[in-house]
């Protein structure tokens, strides 16, 4: 689907020439700590600076945020560097206190959208406000809780809205804190294309030596923005230390990361061009994913047949596997000839683990 933005939104109004910066430490910590960053990056890029003030954490008794007397400490940041404020709001409670304290942007956190009640509860809180609201992702990847999140938003009468890429949690152990399912984004950018789409490297990656991938990646699939989480001490922040970085850092990443502000059609060939090549380098990555977990399997199955003492290659099985991909492979348009060389390469590696293993 074409994804041209059509509608006006606030982000257009602001006039950017670079993606949207929002930048600031996972949580506020103390007053000195709040208004120090948000000083170091009072001359950058940044335009909304953010600081949790409610945190939502896993286990009771971790550091669960300053509460209320955090967002004093944000007026000060826009009294004193002029940079607008953003912050999280789970419930009714906390929307009512960050409107009466002219919080700029208010953003849903991945744990609440989650639950239809806390939506609807934030949505009536929120009703006819022109705040910006952005919605992130919920934990687990289902598209359409975070769709109905910005429906029952927009459906309140809220229309300077957003959303914001997280990624998602997983039981099994990956690279990321939270995999980025990136073709789960696109599917919401086809959805709402007219919606500024907000990615958060902090949090899908965890770690800060991975964030500039990810947000060059965001941006090559035409994301309108970036919130990196900023601290001037990571490694002693009070909540998510491994993943923030310093403000030096943060103006190096936007300094290094490519990013496209021409619009004649040159620039609009090669957005294009990068923007499928990023899809593509998703698509192999998950290619290689599944092709070392076939050959885990397989080495399974090396075990078993070590075990019983049974030869490694089953050829009447072989053959099973084979015509069953070449009909499944037709229904993709792909050919006879290609699923033959491929499945002939994949069976061989297949056998070479599993040789290694019998007589091994
Ligand atoms: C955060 O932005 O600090 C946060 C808690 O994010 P998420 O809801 O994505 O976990
Ligand atoms: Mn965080």
């Amino acid at each position: 689907m074409e994804n041209s933005k059509e509608m006006r939104t606030w982000l257009d109004d602001m006039g950017l020439d670079h993606p949207l910066v929002i930048a600031g430490p996972c949580s506020a910590e103390t007053e000195e700590q709040v208004l120090r960053i948000a000083h170091e990056l009072k001359d950058t890029d940044v335009n909304y600076y953010r600081a949790g003030i409610w945190k939502p954490r896993t286990r009771p008794g971790m550091f669960e945020g300053v509460g209320a007397i955090g967002l004093k400490w944000l007026k000060k940041v826009k009294e004193e560097t002029g940079l607008k404020t953003a912050t999280e709001v789970a419930n009714r409670a906390h929307v009512d206190l960050a409107l009466e304290n002219d919080v700029d942007l208010l953003w849903i956190g991945a744990r609440s959208t989650v639950s239809p009640f806390i939506m609807q509860e934030i949505a009536d809180a929120l009703e006819g406000t022109d705040k910006i609201v952005l919605v992130k992702n919920p934990v687990n990847p289902d598209l359409a809780l975070w769709l109905g999140g910005i429906e029952r938003l927009y459906t309140a009468g809220i229309k300077n809205l957003g959303a914001i890429h997280r990624g998602f949690s997983t039981y099994e152990k990956t690279k990321y804190r939270n995999i980025p399912e990136w073709q789960l984004a696109i599917e919401f950018q086809n959805k709402f294309p007219d919606l500024p789409l907000i990615n958060d490297p902090s949090h899908i990656t965890g770690k800060r030596d991975m964030i500039f991938d990810v947000s060059q990646t965001a941006l090559d699939l035409n994301f309108d923005g970036l919130m990196i989480e900023t601290h001037f001490d990571p490694d002693n922040a009070w909540s998510d230390a491994a993943q923030q970085v310093t403000p030096a850092k943060l103006v190096q990443i936007m300094r290094d990361l490519k990013i496209r502000k021409e619009t004649n059609s040159e620039a609009d060939y090669n957005a294009k061009l990068s923007n499928l090549r990023a899809q593509i380098d998703i698509l192999d990555n998950q290619l290689l994913e599944a092709m070392g977990k076939r050959m885990k399997v397989s080495d399974g199955i090396g075990e078993l047949k070590k075990q019983k003492n049974v030869a490694v290659l089953q050829s009447n099985r072989w053959n099973q596997i084979l015509g069953a991909m070449i009909l499944e492979g037709e229904s993709k348009g792909l050919s006879e000839e290609f699923i033959l060389k491929m499945f002939k390469a994949i069976h061989q590696e297949s056998i070479n683990h599993q040789e290694k293993i019998v007589n091994g």
